[in-house]
């Protein structure tokens, strides 16, 4: 699945890179145009339809930190301190959901060239407190893997990864891995956002279908990787009960959960705004249609009662078959976690040694590069 592009737009200060090369060269029937008046290009391209920028590449570089941390939203909702990789932004795949409508300001795929050079800042952050297990993933700004065939910025963050101590997650809802490389230490785990098939089918555009995703999941263990799983976004719809419990069934089986480091549980949340473009850009999706209140960091989410229910039916699902592996709520309030784990973490930092524990607990290697 090698996404559809249109045009091929490149920076003048990064044409001459190998990595512009190896793209060119990968998209031979693909225009490309060096751009000569960036102000001009970049006040053009701002005004083209998000679907349009999908299918239009932007080959440029960063001047600031590639590295950052996960953008919290106050001290309500817990956050896990996890660190983003930002090497490219925006995503050929198209989630009617996806909150990067909103958030970004500019519609077309974006690589960074100088992508290697986030490979100090990630030595510099690990030297600068060498006794906490960093967790870092290039999936918040894109999808980690939808373009990575054509650009193989994860394997360089992978071959880095393997002789560090942190973990490296690659975040995906497609079926590319057979692109990447076979490693030997298990601290880089590939992770799929999982929703039952018909959501896919109704939501999330251009994505794998759930098989395809498991199966992907498979190749990636043979390959060595570790695994990860994200329940979200979770979606109340009629039958959710009914197709979350398929989904899990089928994950619990055909995964060990030996391999799995974590996972997720989120429920929809959103910025108000981004209703607007769902309705203009998805006018079937059924997601609007649910009842929705804004939560202390101005994001929509389903009442706290709903949501308590849908967490609880996932959560206890999970444990029936897997006792083990960790489970944490992204950017959820202490009430839920209280109401459905029993306790809350004290803060993100606790939530972020919760973390530590449990997979120096479960994965003793994990330390010994
Ligand atoms: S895969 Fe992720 S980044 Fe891509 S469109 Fe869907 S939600 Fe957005």
């Amino acid at each position: 699945m090698k996404p559809a592009l249109d045009h091929i737009f490149i920076d003048p200060h990064v044409k001459g890179t190998s990595l512009v090369r190896r793209i060119l060269q990968k998209n031979p029937r693909v225009p490309a145009t060096i751009i000569t008046d960036k102000e001009k290009f970049l006040k053009e391209a701002r005004e083209i339809p998000l679907g349009q920028g999908k299918r239009n590449l932007w080959l440029t570089e960063f001047k600031g930190p590639l590295l950052k941390p996960c953008p919290a939203t106050g001290e309500d909702y817990l956050c896990c301190r996890y660190q983003t990789i930002n090497t490219q932004t925006n995503c050929p795949l198209d989630c009617s959901y996806c909150i990067l409508q909103h958030f970004l300001n500019f519609p077309m795929l974006t690589v960074y060239v100088n992508a290697n050079n986030v490979l100090k800042e990630i030595d510099a952050l690990i030297a600068s407190e060498p006794k906490r297990l960093f967790r870092m993933g290039t999936g918040e700004l894109t999808d980690s893997l939808a373009l990575d065939p054509l650009t193989r910025i994860n394997e360089t963050l992978i071959r880095h990864a393997l002789k560090r101590k942190y973990i490296l997650e690659i975040k995906t809802k497609t079926n590319l891995v057979t692109h990447l490389p076979e490693i030997s230490r298990r601290n880089i785990l590939v992770s799929w956002s999982l929703n039952p098939d018909q959501t896919i089918r109704e939501e999330e555009h251009k994505a794998a279908p759930l098989e395809a995703r498991l199966r992907a999941a498979k190749t990636a263990l043979k390959k060595g990787y570790r695994l990860g799983f994200h329940f979200d976004p979770l979606l109340l719809f009629k039958g959710w009960e009914k197709a979350y419990g398929g989904l899990i069934h089928k994950l619990t089986k055909e995964i060990p959960e030996k391999e799995v480091m974590w996972i997720s549980l989120g429920s929809l949340r959103y910025p108000s705004e981004l209703k607007r473009i769902l309705d203009e850009r998805f006018p079937r999706s059924k997601i609007g249609a649910a009842e929705f209140l804004k939560g202390l960091d101005g994001k929509m989410r389903y009442f706290r009662p709903e949501r308590t229910k849908l967490y609880a039916k996932i959560y206890g699902m999970l444990r029936k078959h897997w006792k083990d592996v960790f489970i944490y709520f992204c950017m959820e309030n202490r009430t839920i976690w209280n109401d459905i784990m029993g306790f809350s973490p004290r803060d993100n930092a606790e939530l972020d040694r919760l973390f530590q524990e449990s997979i120096e607990k479960r994965f003793p290697e994990i330390n010994k590069p």
